[in-house]
């Protein structure tokens, strides 16, 4: 039995006249101990896919259909009380990196207790040891009571070492291991490096692998970035427009995608080009939620659409190499099929 499993899992954004699908009928599993990516742009739905798996999603964001079972437990029917023993504990996240300023009306404490779990959700007396512990660590003396005292009680010398304090907290290495304290069995990381300089990205990246590969733990990783998911997962799902249009192991697709998204994606890495090659990057924008293409999703960017891409969106078929919905490779299956039988 996997571990996770999201079968026809569908989000939508209420809206007054007509809810918006902001997730059309994700299904995929993953194994204990397992790391796999969610590739796409900004807007192809991966982050509201991670808050959707852990019952995070935002207001007007609803769940609308589907299930999402974690070891045999469904967890889209969970009461908020039921979540708490789940949540931080059993599935882990780390966000992306908000900035550090010190607001004036919240207490230095409130301030780190949010750092922390903007990035990963722990038990509040979990984050608040951690969060004296950072304060001593800048040399800030009486941690405990500096903790619940407001920004204007500190000296300017002692506010910027708070900040520093924060910053620590915020560094990936701690963020993960603040994500491990509580012994996961899944961490979902949304972009986690992306502020990051690319030489360390690729470390702290190396680092969660190693971390996740070590313990046990699965991860699902979720990037815009191809280049890091070659190095981390074993099984990609790439994303447009709210679906899973490729599926399949990580190395296959990167060396021979086979959606023209996936194409397309990789097309305009630089990591990917060869020597003194143009970067070809996909035309066009994703679409808002609010203006979804008809039929497959990609026809407005795609090079091969035609009138059916328009019409209605393509099923799934197996490639040989991956998981695809394009009209074009079940074209190209079909022909090769049909040679086949004329072989034999
Ligand atoms: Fe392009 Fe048509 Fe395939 Fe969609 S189904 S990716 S529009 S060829
Ligand atoms: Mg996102």
């Amino acid at each position: 039995m996997s571990l996770l499993s999201v079968n026809g899992l569908s989000v939508k954004f209420r809206q007054r006249h007509q809810d918006l699908v902001a997730l059309h009928d994700v299904s995929f599993s993953l194994d204990r101990g397992e790391r796999i990516a969610i590739v796409g742009e900004s807007g192809a739905g991966k982050s509201v896919l991670g808050y959707a798996l852990v019952n995070l999603l935002m207001k007007p964001g609803y769940i609308d259909a589907g299930s999402v079972q974690f070891d045999g437990r469904e967890l889209t029917k969970l009461s908020p009380k039921q979540w708490q023993g789940i949540r931080g504990k059993k599935i882990a996240m780390i966000f992306q990196d908000p900035m550090v300023t010190l607001n004036p009306v919240l207490t230095i404490g409130a301030q780190m207790i949010e750092a922390i779990r903007s990035h990963t959700r722990i038990a509040y007396k979990d984050a608040r040891k951690l969060a004296i512990e950072k304060l001593a660590h800048v040399r800030i003396s009486a941690p405990s009571q500096r903790f619940d005292q407001f920004p204007h009680e500190l000296s300017g010398g002692m506010r910027q070492r708070v900040i520093i304090a924060i910053a620590l907290l915020l560094n990936p290495e701690i963020i993960i291991a603040i994500a491990l304290l509580l012994n996961p069995e899944i961490i979902i990381a949304d972009e986690p490096t992306t502020a990051l300089d690319v030489t360390i990205q690729a470390e702290i990246l190396q680092l969660l692998k190693q971390i996740c590969a070590d313990n046990g733990v699965a991860l699902i990783l979720i990037t815009h970035d191809f280049g890091v998911v070659s190095r981390i997962a074993e099984r990609t799902f790439v994303m447009y427009a709210g679906r899973i249009v490729e599926q399949g192991p990580t190395l296959e697709i990167i060396n021979d995608p086979q959606h023209p998204y996936t194409q397309g994606l990789l097309n305009a890495l630089p990591q990917m080009a060869l020597p003194g090659q143009r970067l070809n990057q996909i035309k066009g924008n994703m679409p808002p939620l609010n203006d979804q293409p008809s039929g497959c999703a990609f026809h407005p960017r795609c090079p091969y659409a035609e009138e059916r891409c328009r019409q209605s969106p393509p099923g799934f078929v197996f490639s040989g190499v991956s998981t695809v919905a394009c009209y074009v490779v079940e074209d190209m299956l079909s022909e090769f099929s049909q040679y086949d039988g004329g072989d034999s």
